[in-house]
């Protein structure tokens, strides 16, 4: 999501499998329809698309990921098996998996630009030429974080989950129950229980 994001503030443009992917996950952690609309048609304005066209050729389709349109099926966001599996990126995409689709000495230049220490971006690429794709990407959180992430399953089940333990990171613990998760304020240790996750922030 961040290299969508990136993508998009820079050419005020996603094609459709971005659009679709980020759209999607925008409205998991709770854009309305409303919001979506206009968070897009700013964006897209800035690269100085005209808002009539806007209007015509892109609100259909997010109404549609809203389930407001055609057969109106409430879309929920991709998980990452899906994003890994499906609709690789081609020349002009930034959507994907970049862990996945990304070539190794890119995704090392981009984690170098990310301030990775050598050592975790040497464990990151062993384990994206091992394709263990989401360990890597778990690890990567952990690394950009700084912070010690208790093992869970479901953690990098969808991205999604991803942004509700970045909330988590000025001192709460997450629990997270499948794609159900609730903050609770207090302090303790990281611990699993069953696929009930607890997380520890750095400032605890
Ligand atoms: S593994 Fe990480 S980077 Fe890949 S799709 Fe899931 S959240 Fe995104």
């Amino acid at each position: 999501m961040r290299q969508l994001h990136k993508a998009l503030r820079e050419n005020h443009h996603l094609r459709h499998g971005g659009r679709m992917q980020y759209g999607l996950f925008l409205k998991g952690i709770g854009l309305t329809l409303e919001q979506a609309l206009q968070f897009w048609k700013q964006e897209f304005i800035k690269g100085k698309m005209d808002p009539d066209k806007f209007d015509k050729g892109y609100s259909y389709n997010i109404r549609h990921s809203f389930g407001k349109e055609g057969k109106r099926t409430d879309y929920t966001p991709f998980s990452c098996l899906k994003i890994i599996l499906s609709n690789p990126p081609s020349h002009g995409d930034y959507h994907g998996c970049p862990f996945r689709h990304s070539d190794p000495e890119l995704l090392k230049q981009k984690l170098q630009s990310y301030k990775i220490s050598p050592g975790g971006i040497s464990q990151i690429l062993d384990l994206v030429k091992g394709t263990h794709y989401q360990v890597a990407c778990q690890k990567y959180f952990e690394m950009i974080h700084n912070v010690s992430i208790c093992i869970y399953i479901f953690f990098t089940l969808y991205p999604n989950s991803l942004s509700f333990v970045t909330v988590s990171h000025s001192g709460f613990l997450v629990a997270a129950v499948e794609t159900t998760l609730a903050i609770f304020r207090r302090k303790g240790n990281c611990m699993v229980l069953g696929n009930i996750a607890f997380i520890e922030g750095p400032d605890n």
